[in-house]
């Protein structure tokens, strides 16, 4: 019975830890069921996959470069947008172009919107 408590448990934190590792968590799980819990270890001395990213249509694990699914051939959207940064016209630090007050120098910043919008023709 102890056997198959920690088959179990095994199973479960290979599970929770190929989660962790970004690893296919299916495989390690039915891989420590079905052959030896002792797979954790094995899975805690793995590196994390960092440069991985999931197909959203078919859950395929991608390598981060690629832009098309190998199995389903979706096109992936890029990678989660990094926020804009500009920086401070009065002290020079990067700071985020929503930002509205510099974090760094604590100054209203100009808005880049009344920028965009600026209309020669208004001022005729
Ligand atoms: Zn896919
Ligand atoms: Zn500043």
């Amino acid at each position: 019975m102890s056997v198959v408590l920690v088959w179990i448990i095994g199973a479960i934190v290979a599970g929770v830890l190929a989660n962790n590792k970004r690893r296919n968590v299916g495989a390690w799980v039915l891989g420590s069921l079905l052959l030896t819990p002792l797979l954790v270890i094995i899975l805690l001395v793995l590196p994390t996959l960092e440069d991985k990213k999931r197909c959203p249509n078919c859950g395929l694990w991608l390598k981060k470069e690629e832009t098309v699914c190998r199995r389903c051939k979706k096109e992936q959207p890029d990678p989660a947008p990094v926020a804009d940064i500009k920086k401070c016209p009065f002290c020079a630090e990067s700071i985020k172009a929503e930002a509205v007050v510099c974090k760094h120098c604590g100054r209203d910043l100009p808005r880049d919107e009344a920028q965009q919008s600026f209309k020669p023709y208004e001022f005729k």
